[in-house]
């Protein structure tokens, strides 16, 4: 399959997340630099701008991989919801947010987007990010 890409579009350019696991179709990402330890990206390869652009197969598959990675989350992170998101108002090109919520993170109950709520840190370390990273990876081979 000849990938499509759109020139300075930034999810079809070099990523600054670690990755998780790639394909011809998907990759997932680490998004490590925020205050939810536990937040991936799934991002389609091809630049694609809405889910209904894709095939039935194609959605399927997307949504698939989405649903596992939420397991993942909530089995290993515990978190008190998770959030899945697909905005791409800002970069048009398919890719979703599976985002851990914690009742005290910093913007409970609103979107990780709003106005920020309280000041709490909550990180990965650098070991416990690449314990995550190879425990997503163990669960997706
Ligand atoms: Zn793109």
């Amino acid at each position: 399959m000849k990938s499509l890409k759109f020139k300075g579009c930034p999810l079809c350019s070099k990523q600054e997340y670690p990755i998780i696991f790639s394909n011809d179709f998907l990759r997932i990402l680490l998004i490590n630099n925020q205050n939810y330890p536990g937040y991936c990206r799934v991002d389609l390869i091809d630049h694609i701008k809405e889910m209904s652009d894709l095939n039935k197969k194609s959605q399927n598959k997307l949504m698939k991989t989405i649903f596992l990675i939420e397991k993942i989350i909530k089995v290993y992170i515990n978190p008190d919801k998770i959030n899945l998101a697909s905005l791409g108002n800002i970069t048009p090109h398919l890719h979703w947010h599976i985002i851990p919520r914690h009742f005290k993170d910093n913007h409970f109950p609103n979107s990780i987007w709003s106005t920020k709520k309280r000041n709490s840190t909550k990180e990965f370390s650098k070991e416990e990010e690449l314990q995550f990273i190879e425990h997503v990876r163990e669960k997706l081979s």
